[in-house]
């Protein structure tokens, strides 16, 4: 089968210290202090097999994700630009839907069956560490990653657990036409990130709240219509790219604003008479330019959370949340506490629609040119249909 496999050379920097789990394991934590000269190359592979506990996912539909671009771009040395958790080689792809065509053995496949129509949590936590049975999966001190540690889902099949499964039954009942089902599909992961942080990490807003998202990328989009479904009287957005600021508009934004042209906190303060917003997002990846400005605009009581990934120190004015009364959350992930199965619902009942979010889409094939496409970063979400 056709697969699309991310090789870099292992070649820490000369000031990065490699610790212990990194030899061990051969996952680097920090991928962009290790990880030089990435490749992307369109690969023939051996079909993977299930193994008990697991299944075997026709892929139907992937998305681009940040992350994704991450590994393909480089820094001025050749490191990749992507943070975090990583080892490769790895077929990359994490945002993805499938019909499952084979069960491996074992008693975990109940409830699951040949052509099931699925989507997949990219994050693979063990169930058995401490972080996990406390409740925290998104803190698994074993953590594997689809399409970051091991094979992702840029390929024709792809083998996962199914623990990890989420049945798309309420989106191809909503969507008559299965290829947008499937394209949509594919798209849960990024909501239920932006949805994991707003409602779960950081305990969301009451309805009737003001809410600004900075950065309407996959995971603001999504934020976007969360906070509306989730009873946001006026939900503010800023994005420096003309599509995404359209895109934003279109699933629910009340106004959208290029950072660049304006000033944020100004906009803020005046769209909210003053009162500041109950809720601010960075979801932009940009928190040194992000949170001074949400720090002005903070309603008192009002909450700031962080989704986008930035390795970098911010300047904070902690007087200003002493002041206000205002918390900062933080927030990675998108396993447990329903959050998938809830954005599948809400996907179904037309809460939220992914379908105006998807603007490009290739064949596995073409996957290489998608990818370039995407560094230009003038998409909403593009899909690699297998
Ligand atoms: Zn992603
Ligand atoms: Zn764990």
């Amino acid at each position: 089968m056709k697969t699309l496999v991310l090789s870099a050379k292992w070649e820490p920097r000369p000031d990065y210290r490699v610790s212990e789990f990194e030899k061990r394991t051969g996952k680097a934590i920090e991928g962009f202090n290790v990880w030089r000269y990435p490749r992307l190359e369109l690969k023939g592979v051996e079909q993977p097999e299930p193994g008990p506990g697991e299944v075997l996912i026709r892929v139907k539909a992937c998305g681009i994700c940040g992350s994704d671009i991450h590994f393909y771009e480089t820094d001025k040395d050749d490191y990749i630009l992507y943070p975090g958790l990583t080892k490769f080689p790895a077929t990359i792809g994490h945002e993805f839907a499938g019909e499952i065509v084979e069960l491996g053995r074992g008693p975990e496949a109940k409830g699951f069956k040949v052509g099931d129509r699925v989507t997949v949590e990219e994050m693979v936590w063990c169930g058995y560490c401490r972080p996990c049975r406390d409740g925290f999966p998104n803190q698994c001190e074993n953590l594997e990653e689809l399409g970051f540690t091991v094979d992702g889902a840029m390929a024709e099949y792809i083998v996962v657990p199914i623990k990890l499964c989420w049945k798309l039954d309420a989106v191809f009942e909503r969507y008559s036409d299965e290829a947008t089902a499937w394209e949509v599909g594919a798209t849960t992961e990024p909501t239920c990130v932006a949805y994991n942080t707003i409602f779960e990490c950081a305990g969301g807003f009451q309805p009737g709240a003001y809410v600004a998202i900075y950065g309407a990328g996959p995971i603001g989009l999504g934020a976007i219509q969360l906070c509306k479904a989730a009873g946001a009287t006026k939900v503010i957005a800023f994005e420096v790219s003309e599509v995404r600021r359209k895109l934003a508009k279109e699933v629910g934004a009340d106004a959208v604003y290029d950072p660049c042209k304006i000033i944020p906190s100004e906009v803020v303060m005046d769209l909210t008479h003053g009162a500041g917003a109950d809720f601010s997002l960075e979801s932009a990846g940009a928190p040194e330019k992000t949170i001074p400005e949400m720090e002005k605009t903070m309603a008192i009581a009002g909450k700031l959370a962080v989704v986008g990934r930035a390795a970098q120190r911010v300047p904070m004015y902690l007087e200003r949340f002493q002041t206000r009364k205002a918390k900062l959350y933080g927030a990675q992930g998108h396993s447990g506490y329903g959050i998938f199965p809830s954005v599948i619902r809400m996907m179904g009942a037309g809460l939220i629609d992914n379908s105006k979010i998807i603007t490009s889409r290739f064949s596995l094939d073409r996957s290489l040119e998608a990818l370039e496409k995407a560094t230009k970063r003038e998409d909403g979400k593009i899909i690699i249909k297998p």
